[in-house]
């Protein structure tokens, strides 16, 4: 992959750009964070803007509605939306950057025809039912089971931590279809309808305020054995791919907006009289040099992603140390904005949502021991 823009990819930065200086200036304001029909509508709004131009899944291959897009091109799109201040994915986040991403790479055809096209769409959303009260960072200890009856599982259980679950239509959700099997062998992973009758949602309120995830009860759901992605039993193998997507690739986004939010951070200290402060602009120097050797990173998965299917292990270093690096960010905010950081205002509201990031889409440590593993070959822990 080069660095510098050909002349095909300079000419797709330029149209991309004049596209999002039309369309931006026509957008409703965004709603209030609290407000899940209003986001769930605003977010699926923009992807379907997004789609009618020919802009949705960007990534994804030509065969699964996508754009086909090299990873430069991706890495284009991912700079010019959030240069333009373009909505953030939202809602979208599942459906979009990983729910889909596996269908696409493990489903059936017939289940691409069914899910990938609404995903692009914007018109149906996702969440991933994979926590459990007692499998968060063993996420292999999940106990939700399912049990065949004929052509649909029939599942019971609880999840925890389901994001978006209050304006979700699909869950991607792991079950226990083998209870006797050693616990890695016995998982399967299936598309529900968060329709279906014995799925019951009750939002969790977080310390930001919002109710961004919330508790999934299953009560002797029907899930047609069509929507099951891979070979029954097969699926802790689909759930690496999900995760690989997860921490390689989507927050790519996100890596992009805190290059500009350090930016934003120096212009607020200029201002504020906190420039003068040494220790301070080092620090910020320091992340500003981190959040490039991240983007750099993103090339990396984006790169691998594109030439092996699927992000590797790769994606664990970014996770580790873009949550990280993102929470210091906000830490050095409150020292910049003083007291007023802790009452109110967009950087209170990204530091207390800022410390979740070590913890969703798997903790620190986790990742620390997949990279250990997987990338320095050290031996297992007891
Ligand atoms: C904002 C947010 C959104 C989320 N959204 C979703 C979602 O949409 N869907 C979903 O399924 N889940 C979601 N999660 C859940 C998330 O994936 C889990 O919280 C995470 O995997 C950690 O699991 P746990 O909370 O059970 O903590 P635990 O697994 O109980 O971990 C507690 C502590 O012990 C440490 N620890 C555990 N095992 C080891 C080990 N072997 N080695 C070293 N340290 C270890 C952990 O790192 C952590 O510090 C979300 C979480 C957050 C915070």
């Amino acid at each position: 992959m080069q660095l510098q823009d050909t002349p095909a990819e300079a000419d797709f930065r330029r149209r991309l750009r004049e596209w999002l200086g039309k369309t931006l200036p026509e957008l409703p304001p965004p709603p209030d964070p609290s407000d899940w029909p209003g986001r769930r509508a605003f977010d699926t709004q923009w992807q379907r803007r997004l789609f009618d131009a020919g802009y949705a899944g960007i990534h994804w291959p030509v065969d699964a509605g996508g754009r086909g897009a090299s990873p430069s091109e991706h890495l284009i799109f991912l700079e010019e939306t959030e240069h333009a201040g373009a909505p953030y994915v939202g809602a979208s986040f599942v459906g979009l950057l990983h729910a889909g991403p596996t269908i696409a790479a493990e489903g059936s055809p017939d289940q691409r025809a069914r899910f990938l096209p609404p995903i692009l769409r914007g018109d149906e959303i996702w969440c991933q039912g994979f926590s459990e009260p007692g499998a968060g960072s063993d996420l292999a200890a999940l106990r939700t089971k399912a049990v065949r009856d004929g052509d649909s599982y029939v599942v019971s259980g609880s999840k925890i931590w389901t994001s978006h679950a209050e304006v979700a239509d699909w869950c991607e959700l792991l079950v226990r279809t083998d209870p006797d099997a050693p616990k890695h062998k016995g998982i399967t992973w299936l598309a529900m309808n968060m329709d279906a009758p014995g799925v019951t949602v009750r939002p969790l309120r977080t310390l930001a305020g919002t109710t961004e995830f919330a508790e999934l009860f299953l009560d002797e759901v029907r899930i047609p054995v069509a929507n099951r992605v891979g070979e029954e039993n097969d699926g802790w193998r689909v759930t690496m791919v999900t995760l690989s997507f997860e921490r390689g690739t989507a927050f790519a986004s996100e890596a992009v907006a805190c290059r500009r939010e350090v930016r934003e951070l120096a212009r607020v200290a200029r201002a504020e009289g906190a420039w003068d402060d040494l220790e301070l602009r080092r620090a910020l120097a320091a992340l500003s040099a981190e959040f490039a050797a991240l983007w750099r990173l993103v090339q990396w998965n984006v790169s691998e992603a594109s030439a092996d299917g699927v992000p590797g292990a790769g994606g664990s270093v970014f996770k580790l140390r873009f949550s990280e690096a993102r929470q210091r960010l906000y830490d050095l905010a409150a020292r910049v904005v003083g007291a007023d950081a802790l009452v109110e205002g967009a950087w209170t509201a990204q530091r207390l949502q800022g410390l979740s990031y070590t913890i969703a889409a798997g903790t620190s440590q986790i990742q620390r021991n997949i990279v250990a593993q997987r990338i320095l070959g050290l031996p297992k822990g007891r």
